[in-house]
């Protein structure tokens, strides 16, 4: 079934321990719907600016991601640039630039209206709300994504369209952020009241939980040798996760586990190099042996 993806397609400056890239292409629908595309059926709904190229655009060709939502404005793409803490696990912005975002208001292509699984990645919540008004008929599933910037600055608006969310997909310091709780648990109870049934936690190195009631799966972070750009994790992860949903179309305790590995599975091999560079060269050969490494990660007797 097909995956409706809103959000950003960006130009990002990035500062590594490993090094520093002053622009390559990034955003977060750019990751996310790399990283489904392996699985599903991508339509993308976004904006960029002039000084997106045919070669920018080379990262969706030879996948099945829809562009013909992909809208060109007048000025820049969005520009975003942060560098990374030492040990990786965190990370500052140093610098948002809206630009063509600023003034987006996509209108939905028709045939992208009725797309049974969307997934509102990053960007405003007005725009996100905006997506799902013009839906034609309620989609089977609804996940959202956001981060400090929007719980920030638009959290009225955030907390409108959370409420017509069924999973919540954030990192553990928005979880607390949005939530004003520290223990996550608790985060993860108070963000249900505010609308979506399961929310799933990106930790980083630390893997990821998925909360729904009292329901609670985690996955470990795959142990990497190599990680040289945690950029796009967060979005490769909710790519991957959402991707595996929409081919499979269940949404049942064992397919939103399922969809945990496949999340992980895609968030591992993004962080292995620059921006989109690993996500670009990867199989699906890969991707099956490295599910089946978290496989054996987690495999135990009692
Ligand atoms: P992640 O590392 O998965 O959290 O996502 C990083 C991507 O998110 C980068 O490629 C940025 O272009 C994009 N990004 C950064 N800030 C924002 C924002 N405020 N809204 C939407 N996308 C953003």
């Amino acid at each position: 079934m097909s995956l409706l993806i809103v959000g950003t397609v960006a130009f990002d400056a990035v500062e590594t321990p490993h090094g520093k890239v002053g622009r390559m292409l990034g955003g977060a629908a750019t990751y996310s719907a790399v990283a489904a595309s392996f699985f599903a059926p991508v339509r993308l709904l976004s904006v960029v600016g002039e000084d997106f190229t045919h070669r920018d655009h080379a990262v969706f060709r030879g996948r099945p991601i829809d562009t013909r939502g992909l809208e060109r404005a007048k000025g820049r793409s969005f520009f975003w640039s942060g560098r990374y803490t030492p040990d990786m696990n965190d990370r500052v912005t140093l610098e948002t630039q809206l630009n063509v975002l600023a003034e987006f208001d996509p209108r939905l292509p028709e045939h992208y209206r009725d797309s049974p699984f969307v997934f509102l990645s990053n960007l405003q919540p007005s725009v996100q709300h905006g997506v799902l008004r013009q839906m034609r008929r309620k989609p089977r599933l609804v996940a959202l994504d956001t981060m400090n910037y929007w719980i920030e600055g638009a959290l009225s608006d955030l907390r409108v369209v959370l409420r017509r969310v069924q999973v919540l997909l954030i990192n553990d310091a928005e979880a607390r952020q949005l939530s004003g709780r520290h223990n996550l648990l608790e985060a993860a109870e108070r963000i249900q009241a505010m609308g979506p049934r399961a929310l799933v936690i990106k930790r980083g190195e630390h893997g990821a939980i998925l909360v729904r009631g009292r329901r609670i799966f985690s996955v470990p972070g795959m142990p990497l040798r190599r990680v040289f750009d945690p950029t796009g994790a967060g979005d490769s992860f909710a790519g991957g996760f959402l991707g595996v949903l929409a081919a499979s179309g269940r949404l049942d305790e064992s397919a939103l586990r399922r969809a945990m590995i496949y999340g992980s599975v895609m968030g591992s091999f993004a962080v292995e190099k620059f921006g989109l560079e690993r996500l670009r060269r990867l199989t699906r050969k890969q991707i099956r042996e490295r599910a089946r490494q978290f496989q054996q990660l987690t495999r135990f007797e009692l």
